[in-house]
């Protein structure tokens, strides 16, 4: 499955009411320290969960599971850290995507909701 996030593969693919849930990392599996240039070892991987372009009209769930690396220079200052991505930004809830703004009237997209709030046969009468 292409993915279109530059420096980012797809490892597995689910679908979670309604929603398709991306698990992708990025080709980078060898890094160097910042701060020394020691190549570093795998020290965690987080999850960081970000919403990216619906795919055939379904929202997509990316779950990037983020490298924490870790300075295998025993004396290094920098010990731990983790990867960073310019497709998706630290703290960023979305994707960077050129063009894409689904705060801006993305809406149209969306099935017209249910009437709300349904009318219900059963209530209240016994
Ligand atoms: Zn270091």
């Amino acid at each position: 499955m292409a993915l279109g996030l530059p420096g980012f593969v797809v490892v597995a693919a689910g679908e979670y009411g309604g929603e398709l849930e991306l698990l992708v990392e990025t080709t980078e599996s060898v890094t160097g320290c910042p701060r020394c240039g020691v190549v570093a070892t795998l020290h965690d991987r987080q999850p960081r969960w970000v919403r990216d372009l619906p795919a055939s009209g379904r929202p997509v769930v990316l779950v990037w599971f983020k490298r924490i690396w870790r300075c295998a220079e025993a004396r290094c200052a920098q010990r731990t850290w983790s990867e960073r991505s310019a497709a998706i930004r630290p703290r960023a809830v979305l994707t960077e995507r050129p063009g894409w703004r689904p705060a801006g009237g993305s809406a149209r997209t969306r099935p017209t909701s249910p009437r709300w709030p349904p009318t219900s046969a059963s209530a209240g009468a016994p």
